[in-house]
């Protein structure tokens, strides 16, 4: 299984339940906010990667 990239509030990214630059915990059960842009590109890789295995 792969590991989850997880996203502070701060902006840090960890691989753990806190962040190991502000101490705050990151859930990862709620996904970070990511902007229009990351979305749309979450999106435009996957539809790539479809059509690749196709
Ligand atoms: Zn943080």
């Amino acid at each position: 299984m792969k590991s989850l990239m997880r996203r502070c509030s701060c902006g840090r990214y960890t691989l753990q339940e806190a962040c190991p630059e502000c101490g705050s915990s990151v859930d990862p059960l709620i996904p970070p906010r990511y902007s229009p842009e990351d979305r749309f590109g979450k999106y435009r890789r996957r539809a790539k990667r479809e059509m690749a295995e196709e």
